[in-house]
């Protein structure tokens, strides 16, 4: 599961079954309502904060999927 998006205070999380969901408020955990699966919020926030420390504006967000 990873952060594919960031919008303001929401997160646009993409996860492994093809399910993409907002998520306002990252708790201690994610789950994904497609499938159960659960991630913590600051593994993502540490991958997203990996691929977009140089990019005030991600543009291309795809780049995550596709990696
Ligand atoms: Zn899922």
């Amino acid at each position: 599961m990873v952060i594919d998006e960031k919008l303001g205070n929401d997160y646009i999380i993409g996860c492994e079954c093809d399910d993409f969901f907002i998520v306002k408020r990252l708790g201690p955990s994610v789950e994904c309502p497609h499938c159960g699966k659960t991630e913590l919020p600051s593994a993502m926030l540490t991958q997203w904060t990996l691929t977009h420390e140089d990019v005030e504006r991600a543009g291309s967000v795809y780049s995550i999927a596709a990696t």
